[in-house]
């Protein structure tokens, strides 16, 4: 495995398993051109109410095969037993997979609930029947969790995760800044000390973000959302985004010059946007210039 400088934010991306041969060739060319900039892992999400379990396995077996940088399948209570679980999980050591997301995951649109209640549950299971062999990162959400109480009650279920066994936390994604600095102060209020890495979606498709965002909870700001739709209804995709690399890239810097310890991109498959920002930042520099990993 590649050493990598003590300097460099921790990179890593973020993908959901294809479902048909079109969305599998635009997977694996995302796949290979953000590889190239040696990410400390890619990601794999994992279908509301486990839908898409047997995709999420072979995507994340098909990257660390394909590329050799670590892949991280993202596992959810939603599954149907603890079996299927232990099951899931050997595979995944038995070909070389020990870093894990684990999340409540988002419950199926018809209703109905999985193996555990919360992520916390998932988080105990893994720790009691796998000791530390997997490296933990769990969700948290610096402006607050859709379904939570407050956001006091969102932070103390953070922290509840954290002492039972994550290693490290992704945020869901945000645009404003103050919203992730009056979280990090809330954390540490709380003695959160493991590594929050900030989940960072890229603004290309408006539509789709709002979409998103309506869905968990995250705050599309005015002052971003009204400039973007002006562009939509121009149908000037070009400066629409010029302006959420513009703001995403600003976003990055301020939040790594405050220490945050690295990015975590919701690439959505698509490497452009992603591979901006990346240069923006500076990143890919740093990045291939640590060599390129041996694609075997
Ligand atoms: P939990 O930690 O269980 O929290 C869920 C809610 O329950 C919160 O409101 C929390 O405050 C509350 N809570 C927690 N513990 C308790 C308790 N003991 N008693 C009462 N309330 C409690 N979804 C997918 O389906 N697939 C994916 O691959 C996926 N990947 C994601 C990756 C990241 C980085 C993030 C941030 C989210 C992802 N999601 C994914 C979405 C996630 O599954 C949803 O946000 C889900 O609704 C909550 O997941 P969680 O792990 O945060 O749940």
């Amino acid at each position: 495995m590649m050493n990598r400088s003590a300097q460099s934010p921790q990179l890593s991306f973020e993908f959901f398993p294809p479902r048909n041969d079109e969305q599998a060739d635009v997977f694996r060319r995302t796949r290979d051109r953000l590889a190239a900039l040696n990410p400390d892992y890619m990601s794999v999400t994992f279908g509301a109410g486990g839908s898409t379990r047997s995709r999420t396995r072979d995507a994340v077996l098909d990257i660390q095969r394909e590329t050799g940088v670590p892949a991280a399948p993202h596992i959810s209570c939603m599954s149907e037993d603890t079996d299927g679980i232990r099951e899931l999980l050997d595979a995944y050591l038995d070909a070389g997979v020990d870093r894990l997301v684990v999340l409540r995951g988002d419950r199926p649109s018809g209703g109905g609930s999985g193996v555990f209640d919360h992520a916390i549950d998932l988080v105990r299971f893994v720790r009691e029947h796998y000791g530390r062999r997997f490296h933990i990162e769990v969700a948290c959400y610096p402006e607050m969790h859709p379904e939570a109480s407050s956001p006091d009650a969102d932070l103390r279920h953070f922290r509840d995760k954290v002492e039972a066994g994550a290693d490290g936390a992704i945020t869901q994604y945000f645009f404003s800044f103050s919203a992730w600095e009056r979280f990090m102060d809330d954390c540490a209020r709380m003695n959160i000390d493991i590594p929050i890495t900030p989940g960072i979606m890229p603004i290309t498709n408006f539509a789709r973000l709002k979409r998103f965002s309506k869905m968990c909870g995250a705050d599309l700001p005015k002052w971003i959302s009204k400039r973007i739709r002006a562009w939509e209804r121009e149908d000037d995709l070009r400066s629409l985004r010029a302006f959420g690399e513009d703001v995403v890239t600003d976003l990055c810097r301020r939040l790594l010059d405050a220490g945050a310890p690295g990015i975590h991109f919701y690439t959505l498959n698509r490497a452009r946007a992603t591979l901006r920002l990346c240069r923006n930042l500076g990143l890919d520099e740093q990045r291939e210039s640590a060599g390129q990993r041996a694609a075997s």
